[in-house]
């Protein structure tokens, strides 16, 4: 059947995404794909078109080998200007999980940004400046637009009753076999201040340094709910990802894009969990987490309905307070 071929207008849902792994996934999630459409000459994104459920999603990749806050926020404000009437994004991808007492984080779990110890959601743990007394954190990231954190509500009483779709959105990654969670790997987390043994893989690495966990009695991935730091470098040391989870009283997940976004692209951040932010990361589950990530994202799309969606202001109107209410 031919491709459908819709207009600017009828697209409500931005969804962003940084790597061609988390495209591939968020492709996978589509219900259908709609044709393209004419391109402004300055626009330099490249969209993929679709429909997930109720919903006309337009998707967008960060250029290959240009990740980072920066390029997420040239990426959302081109797409905003292409699509004026999207409502809200989705940062969908991947990220590096902080595991605690609080929050038993495995690999291929997911994990959503949600207002927590009065933080919006995301955090941006290395944007400040130095003074005498040390380094003083500025500026405040917006939260999620509501109608996202009311989706979480309602999936999160989804779960309480085990009738979650995540399981089923998940099978849609299908027989590709980048995506099987058999190909990740074993699940290895070290001891906080144990640094990686150096080579490709965590092989010379002491097992004796591996925080003796008990394995899941299910595969599934688990959601946890909290605050995602978001900063311009890799995190990439045991002790510094404890340190900085401690300062904001608990921090789930490490990426570096939604800082970018949040006060000029109000979105839900989603990441799957492909390592464990520290020295012994590698990139062997980035593909399973790319798919938990998108599949729990189909499920966000499917509780929040497109009617509804289409009574809130445009991102346009929110960033610009043009929300056409008189007060
Ligand atoms: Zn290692």
């Amino acid at each position: 059947m031919a491709k459908r071929q819709l207009h600017r207008e009828d697209y409500s849902v931005g969804w962003v995404c940084a790597l061609p792994i988390e495209l591939a996934a968020a492709r996978l999630m589509l219900d259908e794909e709609h044709r393209h459409l004419g391109q402004d000459p300055n626009d330099t994104n490249l969209y993929t078109l679709g429909r997930i459920g109720e919903h006309n999603v337009v998707i967008a990749c960060l250029p290959a080998g240009q990740t980072g806050t920066n390029s997420a926020a040239v990426v959302a404000m081109q797409m905003r200007s292409a699509f004026p009437l999207i409502r809200f994004g989705l940062m969908v991808g991947i990220g590096g999980g902080v595991p605690s007492d609080e929050a038993d984080i495995r690999l291929g779990d997911v994990v959503v940004s949600q207002p927590h110890k009065g933080h919006g959601g995301v955090v941006q743990y290395d944007f400040g400046k130095a003074t005498p007394s040390g380094f003083e954190r500025t500026g405040f990231l917006n939260m999620p637009p509501t109608i996202l954190l009311n989706g979480i509500a309602k999936i999160r009483s989804n779960e309480f009753i085990g009738s979650s779709s995540l399981s089923e959105y998940l099978s849609k990654l299908g027989d590709a076999p980048a995506f099987k969670r058999d190909n990740a790997g074993p699940d290895v987390l070290y001891e906080t201040s144990y640094k990686h043994a150096g080579g490709p893989t965590c092989g010379s690495c002491g097992k004796e340094m591996a925080v003796g966990r008990q394995p899941r009695r299910n595969q599934e991935a688990v959601v946890h709910y909290g605050t995602i730091a978001s900063g311009s470098q890799v995190m990439r040391d045991g002790a510094t990802r404890d340190k900085v989870s401690s300062e904001f009283g608990g921090v789930l997940c490490f990426e570096m894009e939604a800082a970018g976004l949040m006060n000029s692209f109000p979105c839900l951040v989603i990441r799957g969990i492909c390592d464990y932010a520290d020295s012994h990361k590698d990139k062997n589950w980035q593909p399973y987490a790319a798919g938990t990530a998108a599949a729990y994202t189909k499920e966000v799309l499917s509780v929040v309905p497109a009617l509804g969606v289409s009574r809130i202001p445009t991102i346009d109107e929110t960033i610009n307070g043009r929300t056409g209410k008189r007060s």
